[in-house]
């Protein structure tokens, strides 16, 4: 448990000390929608007991949590029918373990970041290869070209 100086909001949630829009819940995990949602439906799973990383969960907490995952993303399906349901933990945020169940179209916010996070995954390849010898010879002589066309201006 976290001390009284940081009160966590998912402790008090899953204690009923604070409120949230419950979706499912069993004795280990609680299904609710986030609060400042990324798409209309965007819902976390969080454990009842406070566990900072994902990867801490007893294997019981970790089989509830999934399978909340699991019948949250297809109530989503039903209600809303995203394309699918994108999921993912990070925890650095908040530090209580919390799976993010979120709608997701193509174009959409979380969509848009994925791919952004691929391009970035590819760039030090392509950036690596702009800094070969050649390559930078290459855009030399371009510029070099362009100057001798401009005259100097
Ligand atoms: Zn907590």
């Amino acid at each position: 448990m976290p001390d009284q100086s940081s009160p966590c909001v998912f402790c008090a949630i899953a204690q009923g000390q604070a409120p949230a829009q419950v979706i499912l819940q069993d004795e280990l995990s609680l299904c609710i929608l986030d609060i400042a949602p990324f798409s209309e439906g965007h819902c976390l799973v969080i454990p009842r007991r406070h566990v900072p990383w994902w990867h801490e969960l007893s294997q019981a907490e970790t089989a509830s949590l999934f399978e909340l995952a699991r019948r949250g993303a297809n109530l989503l399906m039903e209600a809303f029918a995203p394309e699918m349901v994108t999921m993912y933990a990070r925890g650095r945020r908040i530090p209580h373990t919390h799976i993010f169940l979120v709608p997701t179209r193509a174009g959409e916010v979380l969509d848009s970041f994925f791919n952004a996070l691929e391009r970035f995954q590819e760039s030090p390849g392509l950036l690596a290869g702009l800094g070969q010898e050649e390559r930078l010879a290459q855009a030399g002589m371009r510029l070099r070209a362009r100057a001798a066309q401009a005259g100097g201006h």
